[in-house]
């Protein structure tokens, strides 16, 4: 899954009509893409926007429309030592997270949005990690 989207409330900067706004997360080789796309159905006023990573205030809307996510290397495989400067480079982590990140495989690595997780997922699979991408809430409700 290389793309997920949210709508949420949003005020028409032009008119105040109560309208939506959607937020959309994609990934590609780069990082992990935020975009927003507005069209006032009042007024015809309209705006698109995106940037690079998760805006923090974006990740209520995706857990609660998407789930939570998390990443777990079931497995390191023989380059760990990759895998750990990988994680260290792609998270932005001190060493010291790093050493303490190490101490958890193979298990929980990390947690977000889907898209984040499968972006993560992509950029370790070369190193011959076995991964799984899983919801952190079991589901059916
Ligand atoms: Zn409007």
């Amino acid at each position: 899954m290389k793309y997920e989207s949210v709508s949420a409330p949003y005020t028409c900067p032009q008119c105040n009509a109560s309208q939506k706004i959607v937020h959309a997360l994609s990934f590609d080789s780069t990082g992990v893409r935020s975009a927003s796309s507005f069209t006032c159905l009042n007024c015809g006023s309209s705006f698109e926007a995106d940037d690079r990573g998760v805006p923090p205030e974006w990740k209520p809307l995706f857990y609660a429309a998407n789930g939570h996510w998390e990443l777990i290397v079931v497995n390191a495989g023989l380059r760990k030592v990759d895998l750990l400067r990988k994680l260290r480079e792609v998270l932005g982590l001190e060493l010291a997270a790093t050493s303490a990140l190490s101490r958890r495989i193979p298990g929980r690595i990390a947690d977000g949005t889907r898209v984040e997780m499968e972006f993560l997922k992509c950029e370790l699979q070369s190193l011959g990690a076995v991964m799984e991408v899983v919801s952190i809430k079991s589901g059916g409700d």
